[in-house]
């Protein structure tokens, strides 16, 4: 598999070209943003974790039956992944209120839900990412309604899978964001990543936040927790 040219560079990551017209390649940076972009840092050895752990988790969503866009791990931070036209939707579940859900409806973080949430943000920078229904989406020409009710199932069998896997970890998974993507053929699959950067992950017992809030709101352990994270995760994913 060759590495061509770069067709995109997002905050967090570069997609390349190869020499297969329906593979890509996935590079993953240090890069850290928050606050659409307001926010910028680095998070020395993010790029590595996030690769690893992302792939990970995708294989564990393979095996339960979720059509990822993973195909291969490349390199510490490079991986293939099949060519997708990603689906222009912020999908979030959550299964206790934190960030967004807390501030929006003024309630205090760590409110264990019965039932998990979800919700859809426009993917649009320059409306940051405004929070939006199916009805809009399918309005907007977004997705179908078809592939809503795809996503909103895979969804939520992504958080089965997570929530009882971090669980096994001693982590608790509070929130997390998805994107999808569209295969050649219009194939639904999961795509983007899985990590630090897109999930609340606190310590079960000490409710001690182990994700990208230590870099939001500047809490300093950012680089000991994403390890932190990620030696829980290697100590119950046995290959
Ligand atoms: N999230 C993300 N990218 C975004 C917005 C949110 O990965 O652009 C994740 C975030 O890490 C959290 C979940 O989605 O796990 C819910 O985020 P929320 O809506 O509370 O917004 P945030 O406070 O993270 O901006």
């Amino acid at each position: 598999m060759q590495k061509l040219e770069q067709v995109y560079e997002g905050k967090a990551k570069k997609v390349f070209r190869t020499d297969d017209p329906e593979r890509f390649i996935v590079d993953y940076k240090d890069d850290a943003t928050a606050f659409n972009g307001a926010k910028e840092g680095t998070i020395v050895g993010k790029g590595v974790i996030n690769n690893q752990m992302t792939n990970r988790l995708m294989v564990r969503m393979e095996k339960a039956g979720i059509p990822t866009h993973y195909v291969q791990e490349l390199s510490e931070r490079e991986t293939l992944v099949k060519k997708v036209s990603i689906v222009p939707l912020e999908v979030i579940i959550r299964n206790i209120s934190a960030g967004h859900f807390a501030s929006r409806y003024g309630v205090e973080e760590g409110i264990v839900f019965d039932a998990p949430t979800i919700e859809f943000s426009y993917k649009c920078d320059e409306l940051d990412d405004p929070l939006l229904n199916a009805y809009h989406a399918v309005a907007l020409k977004l997705a179908t309604w078809e592939e809503i009710e795809t996503i909103k199932k895979y969804a939520f069998a992504v958080n089965d899978v997570l929530k009882a896997f971090w669980a096994e970890c001693g982590v608790t998974l509070v929130d997390f964001k998805l994107e999808f993507g569209k295969l050649s053929d219009g194939t639904i699959v999961l795509a983007d990543e899985i990590s630090p950067d897109t999930c609340r992950l606190w310590d079960a017992k000490t409710h001690e936040k182990l994700d990208k809030d230590r870099f939001r709101r500047d809490m300093g352990g950012v680089e000991d927790a994403y390890a932190e994270i990620m030696k829980r995760l290697l100590a119950h994913d046995a290959d």
